[in-house]
């Protein structure tokens, strides 16, 4: 049987929406959220991610800037163009695209951004704060992923939930976020031995690792949720996710797809996050 599609897209279009409603409730109070994306460097994934990102807040009404600091900026320009952020009220959430040119480190950058404006959710006290069991901002995707579970219906508590990648922007805080809806969480990585086996016995099997079709048919009990975070630019210029949709969905019971599963949901996620740090600062 086919698996039912996790549809991402039309999902994160609602969300937007929601958003818009309570974007302009708060202009009432005299508050418009504003969001500022720094883009450093010349990475053209990037660029598309960040006109995505733009494009949302413009249809939304969340006020957007954004700052293009050349591939040879400094860590110090680039942390001092943060601290200026910081510091500006009209400015509710600081958003530093990733990856970052060689010669800085992003996690200094990172832990630069003030944890109240941190819409990505990537500073170590916001990480900390969900390790707790105390969210406050939550990175984009794993919230992406769990709405979409939600919405869908998807039984979390007592699930098997294997999430395959261990980033601190993805695999971690999804795992984290799992768990606290007190499903069995496994965590497997590329170390991992056996993941063709610890995969097919995971009720809801996440893929977050960066590499085209990595998790196939065979991989997947029959009647899981299948969730695919990766996103690969194959060779003739598609896009691809982790998983082999094909036949992966001749077995799963749901399935997203890419694109349209997951990446519209970050975005999405992104977009509350911004409300939520305006509402909060005012
Ligand atoms: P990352 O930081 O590169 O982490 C990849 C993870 O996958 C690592 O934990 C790595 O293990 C693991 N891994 C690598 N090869 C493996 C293998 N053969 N078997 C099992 N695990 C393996 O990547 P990320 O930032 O988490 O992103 C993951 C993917 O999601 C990428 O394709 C990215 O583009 C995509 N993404 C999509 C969205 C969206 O909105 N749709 C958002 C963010 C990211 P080790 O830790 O052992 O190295």
């Amino acid at each position: 049987m086919a698996a039912r599609i996790l549809d991402g897209k039309s999902l994160a279009a609602k969300v937007r929406a929601a958003v818009k409603r309570d974007v302009e409730a708060l202009a009432q109070r005299g508050i418009r959220p504003g969001l500022a994306v720094i883009l450093a460097g010349d990475n053209p994934a990037s660029r598309v991610y960040v006109r995505n990102k733009v494009r949302a807040c413009e249809e939304t009404g969340v006020r957007s800037e954004m700052y293009e600091l050349p591939a040879n900026v400094s860590e110090e320009a680039l942390i001092d163009r943060v601290l200026a952020l910081n510091d500006d009220s009209d400015i509710h959430g600081i958003l530093v695209q990733l990856p970052l040119p060689k010669q800085i480190h992003a996690d200094r950058v990172l832990e630069s951004v003030a944890p109240a404006k941190d819409v990505d959710g990537f500073h170590e006290s916001n990480l900390g704060a969900l390790l707790a069991g105390k969210p406050r901002m939550v990175p984009c995707t794993p919230a992406g992923v769990m709405r979409l579970l939600d919405h869908a219906g998807v039984a979390i508590a007592g699930a098997h939930a294997v999430v395959i990648g261990r980033s601190n922007i993805v695999g971690k805080p999804l795992s984290l976020l799992l768990l606290q809806r007190d499903a069995t969480v496994t965590i497997c990585h590329s170390k991992s031995k056996d993941l063709e086996n610890i995969a097919r016995s995971a009720d809801i099997l996440v893929a977050a690792v960066g590499r085209a079709k990595l998790v196939t048919g065979r991989m997947v009990k029959p009647g899981a949720c299948v969730i695919d975070v990766g996103v690969n630019r194959l060779t003739d210029g598609s896009l691809a996710g982790d998983v082999e949709f094909a036949s992966a969905s001749e077995v799963a019971g749901w399935i997203t797809p890419v694109p349209g599963g997951v990446g519209p949901m970050t975005i999405a996620m992104l977009l509350e996050n911004c409300l939520r740090a305006a509402s909060a600062s005012h």
